[in-house]
C-alpha cells in the first residue's frame, strides 16, 4: 500500500479520518488511491488542496465507520467501497456496551476497504450488484446467533452467485482464534477472508471468461468437480498428509475451487506486502511490472525477515506459510489470469 501523508507532513494511515500531529480532516479519495487532507466548506461539503469538493461517506455520517470520501458531484450517499454492501451488522442493538456491533462492523469495513484498495492498485475494477445486477458483487455481513453458548443459526463465509457472506462474528478476536484452532489453520484474518471470496466471486462472473480459463483444471483440477461431497470430506477426514507440497493452506487441498480461491488470495498478500515493503523502504522490488517468479523470490526474502522480526518480539509467524515449486507453478497462473483479465478491461 502507499504511503500516506498529511499537508502538515505527519505520516497517516489508511484508516485515519484525523491527522494525529494537526487534527485536520482526512478522508480517502478512491480516484487517486489517496488519503488526502480536507478542509470543512459549509455543513457537508470538504474541500482538497487541489479545489476538489466532497462530501463524507453516508456510513461516516450515520454511523461512523468510513473515511471514503464522495465526490460532490456523485449521485450516490455512499462511497464506492460502502456501496457493495447489502446487509450491515445490526447497528439497532444499542444495550450493549461496547457497542458490539459496531466494532464488528467497523473492523469489516477495514478490511473489505483493504481488499479493494489493492484490487484497484492492481488494476482490476469492479462493480456493486446494485448497478450490476448481472455481474456486480455484494456483501452480507451476517453473525451466527447464539441461545446460551449454542450456535442457534450458523452463518458460513462463503460466496454464492455475486454474494459474499462474512460472519461478522470473524471481527472477534476470540470468535476467530477459536475457529483457527478448531480447524487447524496457520493462519486466519479478516482480511484473508476478503481476499479468498473476491477470489471466487471474480472467477465466477468474469474470469472465467478468459482465454485463460481454459487451463485451470491443469493446475487446480476440475472446477465443477462436486463440491458439497468433497468438502463434507474434507471436514470429516482432514487434508491428505503430504498437502503442504501441493497446496498453499491444508483447507486449499478440499476442492479445486477452493485451492483457487487460496491460492489467488496469496497471491494478493503477496503483493499488497511487497508494495508496502518497497515503499516503507524495508524492501527493493517493487511487485509493479515484476514476473511472478521475481515476485514470489522478493516474497520468500522478505516474508523470512518478516517472521524474524516477528518472533524477536515474540508474536507468531507474519507468514506461517510455505512456497514449494507445485505452488509457485499455481500463483503464475493466477498472476497470468489477473494480467490477462487488467488487459481485457482496459480494451473496454
Ligand atoms: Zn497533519
Ligand atoms: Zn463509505
Ligand atoms: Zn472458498
Amino acid at each position: 500500500m502507499k504511503r500516506f501523508f498529511c499537508q502538515c507532513g505527519q505520516e497517516v494511515f489508511f484508516e485515519n479520518k484525523y491527522c494525529s500531529n494537526c487534527t485536520q480532516s482526512l478522508g480517502f479519495d478512491v480516484k487517486s488511491l489517496n488519503l488526502i487532507t480536507i478542509e470543512p466548506v459549509d455543513n457537508s461539503l470538504f474541500v482538497d488542496l487541489d479545489g476538489r469538493h466532497f462530501r463524507l461517506c453516508g456510513n461516516e455520517l450515520d454511523f461512523d465507520v468510513c473515511n471514503w470520501l464522495v465526490p460532490k458531484e456523485s449521485a450516490q450517499r455512499l462511497c464506492f467501497a460502502c456501496q457493495f454492501n447489502r446487509t450491515i451488522p445490526n447497528q439497532k442493538v444499542v444495550d450493549v456496551n461496547p457497542p458490539i456491533n459496531y466494532f464488528r462492523w467497523y473492523r469489516l469495513e477495514d478490511a473489505k476497504k483493504r481488499a479493494i484498495y489493492t484490487l484497484l492498485s492492481i488494476g482490476i475494477n469492479i462493480s456493486n450488484g446494485w448497478h450490476d445486477p448481472e455481474s456486480g458483487l455484494l456483501f452480507d455481513f451476517i453473525e451466527s446467533e447464539f441461545s446460551g453458548d449454542v450456535e442457534a443459526t450458523k452463518v458460513n463465509t462463503g460466496y454464492a452467485r455475486g454474494i459474499v457472506t462474512i460472519n461478522s462474528l470473524e471481527a472477534d478476536d476470540v470468535a476467530r482464534i477459536q475457529a483457527k484452532t478448531h480447524l487447524q489453520e496457520r493462519q486466519r484474518t479478516i482480511l484473508g477472508h476478503f481476499r479468498h471470496e473476491l477470489a471466487h466471486y471474480l472467477w465466477d462472473k468474469h474470469l472465467f471468461k478468459l482465454p485463460m480459463s481454459r487451463y485451470f483444471s491443469d493446475f487446480f483440477g476440475e472446477e465443477k468437480f462436486e463440491y458439497r461431497e468433497s468438502l463434507d470430506l474434507y471436514y470429516e477426514n482432514g487434508p491428505p498428509k503430504n498437502w503442504p507440497e501441493n497446496y498453499i493452506s491444508a483447507y486449499a487441498s478440499a476442492h479445486p475451487s477452493e485451492d483457487w480461491a487460496e491460492t489467488f488470495n496469496h497471491y494478493l498478500l503477496i503483493f499488497e506486502c511487497l508494495d508496502t515493503a518497497q515503499r516503507i523502504g524495508m524492501s527493493n522490488t517493487s511487485p509493479q511490472g515484476l514476473s511472478a517468479e521475481d515476485l514470489i523470490d522478493a516474497w520468500r526474502e522478505l516474508a523470512v525477515k518478516l517472521n524474524q522480526v516477528n518472533r524477536s518480539i515474540g508474536l507468531s509467524d507474519a507468514y506461517p506459510f510455505v512456497i514449494t515449486g507445485q505452488i509457485e507453478v499455481k500463483l503464475n497462473y493466477v498472476a497470468s489470469v489477473i494480467s490477462e483479465f487488467r488487459d481485457a478491461q482496459m480494451k473496454k
